[in-house]
C-alpha cells in the first residue's frame, strides 16, 4: 500500500520545514521526500494543506491512569497534594477505573501525535492490556513504595509485583511494550529497601524510571 500526502509542511530532522512539499509512504516505510511530485504511481492521496508532517512524541514520563484524578487537590503543596489529595483517591480506584483512565490517556496522546510513552503506576497490568489493545508503543512499569522503616525488603508486595511486571512484559515478546523497574521517589521509600531493590534490577539489567527529586 502506498501513500502518497500532498500540499504539506514537513518538519525536518534540522527543524526546517519544507513548505508544499510530498511525503510518499510505501507500508510502514517512508520513501520519498520532496517538493517536486514523484515520479512513481500511488495507490491513495491526501491533501494536507494547512497541516504539519512531523515525526511522532515520545512522551518521557506519565501517570495514565491519572487522567479522571486531574483538578483534585490543585494548588496544594506537592506533599499535602500527594499525601492528603491523591493517595486516598488512588487507594479506592479500581481496575475498570485504571481501564477508562488509561484509555481516556491514550486517546488523548495518540490523537496529538504520541507515539511512544513511559508510564508509571500501580495495576499496571491493566495498563498493559490496554497499550497491548491499543496499538501505541510504551515502556511501562510498577513503581516500589515504603512507608514503614521497618519493613523487611521480602515483606515489600510492591517490589515482588514491580519484579513479577519485568518478567510478564518480557514474557509477551512484544516489540511496542518494554518494561522498566521503578522506584517511585526517594520522600516515599526507605534506603534498605531502595538498596534490596536495586541489587535485585542490577542482577536483571533493566532501566529504572524515578522521580528524581
Ligand atoms: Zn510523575
Amino acid at each position: 500500500m502506498k501513500l502518497l500526502f500532498k500540499n504539506a509542511s514537513i518538519l525536518m530532522e534540522d527543524w526546517s520545514v519544507l513548505k508544499d512539499a510530498f511525503l510518499g509512504i510505501d507500508g510502514d516505510t517512508i520513501c520519498y521526500i520532496g517538493q517536486d511530485r514523484p515520479q512513481e504511481d500511488y495507490d491513495s492521496e491526501k491533501d494536507m494543506s494547512g497541516k504539519l508532517l512531523m515525526p511522532g512524541i515520545y512522551n518521557m514520563h506519565a501517570h495514565s491512569p491519572m487522567s479522571i484524578l486531574r483538578g483534585i487537590g490543585s494548588g496544594l503543596p506537592l506533599d499535602k497534594w500527594l499525601f492528603d489529595a491523591i493517595f486516598p483517591v488512588e487507594a479506592r480506584m479500581v481496575p475498570e477505573d485504571i481501564s477508562v483512565a488509561t484509555r481516556i490517556n491514550l486517546m488523548e496522546m495518540i490523537a496529538s501525535g504520541t507515539v511512544s510513552f513511559t508510564d508509571m503506576y500501580d495495576q499496571t497490568w491493566v495498563t498493559l492490556d490496554e497499550v497491548d489493545k491499543a496499538g501505541i508503543k510504551a515502556n511501562l512499569c510498577r513503581p516500589i513504595q515504603c512507608f514503614d522503616p521497618n519493613e523487611k525488603y521480602e515483606d515489600n508486595f510492591r517490589s515482588k509485583e514491580s519484579i513479577k511486571l519485568y518478567h510478564d512484559i518480557n514474557a509477551m515478546n512484544n516489540s511496542r511494550i518494554k518494561a522498566d523497574f521503578s522506584i517511585h521517589a526517594e520522600y516515599t521509600n526507605h534506603p534498605h529497601i531502595v538498596a534490596a531493590y536495586a541489587e535485585e534490577c542490577n542482577k536483571l539489567g533493566g532501566r529504572v524510571h524515578l522521580h528524581l527529586s
